[in-house]
């Protein structure tokens, strides 16, 4: 056969696909910064920073206790800065500390871990800062000073709320170390069906988005444990139950202006993906192995959309 015209030349890459609902990455380690961000997602909707701390085998409280609390906040700075060089001028939601007490359990300083007969309902999330305001200002410590570098585009994004009062208190304890809260992105994980129930509370409160952490949503809201091998038939992410508050979440959050988004693992499904963009939704946060097809999912349903909309006019 003869030899092709461009034998030898370089293969023009492929043409980005745009969509309008931005598509984002989850990232729980620095180390997989490069290849996240390699997808060409436009941003990271949920930056997991209990592995930082996790990796340490100290409990948070072990820091304050030994007065080694610059240790702490060296591990979060240099491992959350990572991340954000790795993705220059787009959003970045960092999560506040997420980890239940029994993953502590067996660490230096676990022995001063309450006991707690459900963990997972029980001190985690942004109870565990609120009922810690030392821990919690160790994080902030090292927000502030990538903050003070010039990183705007990171915003703090907090786990487990169940009540507005919960997001005024931490946005309260940061104003009181400096951050100026009305200029940085604050906003909160929908895990809780009660913060689903109560968005509209939340949006007059000044959250700047929400996430649904549909992993903890899926199951708050079924009372199927997340983690029960007996149950995983009964965790039905697409439950009516669950799409019913999901919907009615995003329904408010557009009348309010307020960015909605996904972070669970639910936004790695492209059925779900779709039934997303359907309702609203305006960006999508998957695993680094599962953008391609999301953005491919949600670009197809845009393309419907608009090919809905164009036909509708045409028939006026
Ligand atoms: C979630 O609950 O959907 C979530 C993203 O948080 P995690 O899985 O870390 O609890
Ligand atoms: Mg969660």
């Amino acid at each position: 056969a003869p030899a092709a015209a461009n034998a030898g030349q370089p293969v023009a890459a492929a043409a980005p696909v745009i969509t309008a609902t931005s598509v984002k990455v989850n990232v729980s380690l620095p180390e997989a910064a490069q290849r996240a961000a390699a997808t060409g997602a436009d941003g990271v909707g949920l930056l997991r920073i209990e592995h930082l701390i996790l990796g340490l085998n100290k409990t948070p409280n072990w820091f304050i206790k030994n007065g080694k609390e610059e240790e702490f906040i060296l591990e979060l700075y240099n491992g959350i800065k990572t991340v954000l060089d790795a993705f220059p001028g787009k959003p970045v939601w960092v999560r506040t500390l997420d980890a239940p007490t029994d993953e502590f359990r067996n660490m230096e300083g676990g022995e001063d871990e309450p006991i707690e007969h459900n963990p997972m309902l029980g001190w985690r999330g942004i109870r565990r800062d609120l009922r810690s305001p030392e821990q919690f200002r160790m994080q902030v410590e090292a927000f502030k000073r990538l903050w003070n570098e010039g990183y705007d585009n990171m915003g703090l994004m907090f786990p487990l709320v169940g009540h507005p009062d919960e997001f005024i208190q931490a946005k309260a304890m940061l104003a009181g170390w400096g951050v100026d809260v009305e200029k940085v992105t604050l906003g909160i994980m929908i895990e809780i069906p009660s913060s689903a129930v109560l968005i509209e509370d939340f949006a007059k409160c000044g959250i700047k988005f929400a996430s649904f952490g549909t992993n903890d949503l899926i199951q708050y809201t079924l009372a199927i444990d997340r983690n029960n091998e007996h149950l995983t038939d009964m965790y039905k992410p697409k439950h009516p139950a669950v799409l019913k508050l999901i919907d009615s979440a995003i329904r408010v959050c557009r009348d309010y202006g307020i960015e909605c988004s996904i972070c669970g693992q639910a936004g790695s499904d492209p059925v779900m993906a779709e039934w997303l963009v359907d309702h609203g939704i305006s960006s999508i946060s998957a695993n680094i192995d599962a953008i391609a097809k999301i953005r491919h999912a949600v670009a197809r349903t845009e393309q419907r959309i608009l090919l809905e909309a164009a036909r509708k006019n045409n028939a006026q």
